[in-house]
């Protein structure tokens, strides 16, 4: 299957910290916008966090879009990929430093489960940097197997807080 038979709403998440990254993520989003079958319905205001997981990096930032696909998910991520190598990303640490990461955080209310992808993203409900730009576009979201996001933010933040500032639009 390489087109749903239906549009469905992705959701996806960006992060840079390395290079011109406010730029960088702007240029990823217009991107998205150009994939086949594809147009980015909203995209939330950029987001400067600090490194999640592995810490001896530069701060992030980040951001959320929601795309409307006709591609299915495996197809998805076969243009994120592509997208995030044109965008001059190189492999580097887990977790590590990159000029781009692209994540699709959700499909719909699919669950997808295969060796190469995971939705709902398997951290989505741990990262505030992903779950505050994504109620910023998206209040009402669920995420399957988990209930609604901003039960998963209300229980993240009874955690270590986790530094983030919206630091403004995102030009595309
Ligand atoms: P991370 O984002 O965890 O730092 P990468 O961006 O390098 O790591 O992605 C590593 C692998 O994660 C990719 O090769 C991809 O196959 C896999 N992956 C699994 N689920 C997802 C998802 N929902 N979105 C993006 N990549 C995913
Ligand atoms: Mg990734």
């Amino acid at each position: 299957m390489m087109t749903a038979p239906t549009p469905q709403t992705a959701y996806l998440g960006l992060g840079s910290n390395l290079g011109d990254s406010l730029a960088v993520i702007g240029q990823a989003i217009h991107l998205l916008d150009q994939l086949p079958h594809s147009r980015v319905l909203a995209c939330s205001s950029a987001y400067r966090s600090a490194p999640w997981g592995v810490s001896d990096q530069p701060d992030f930032v980040n951001a959320v879009v929601a795309l409307r696909t006709r591609l299915d998910p495996l197809r998805l991520l076969d243009h994120t990929q592509a997208l995030e190598k044109s965008l001059g990303r190189v492999p580097t640490r887990h977790w590590g430093e990159r000029v781009i990461d692209l994540d699709i955080l959700l499909y719909g209310q699919h669950m997808v489960s295969t060796p190469e992808l995971a939705i709902p993203h398997p951290w989505l409900g741990e990262r505030a940097f992903v779950l505050l730009p994504l109620l910023e576009i998206a209040p009402g979201t669920h995420v399957p197997g988990h209930g609604s996001a901003r039960d998963l933010w209300q229980k993240l933040q009874q955690k270590t807080p986790q530094p983030l500032q919206k630091i403004g639009k995102i030009a595309w």
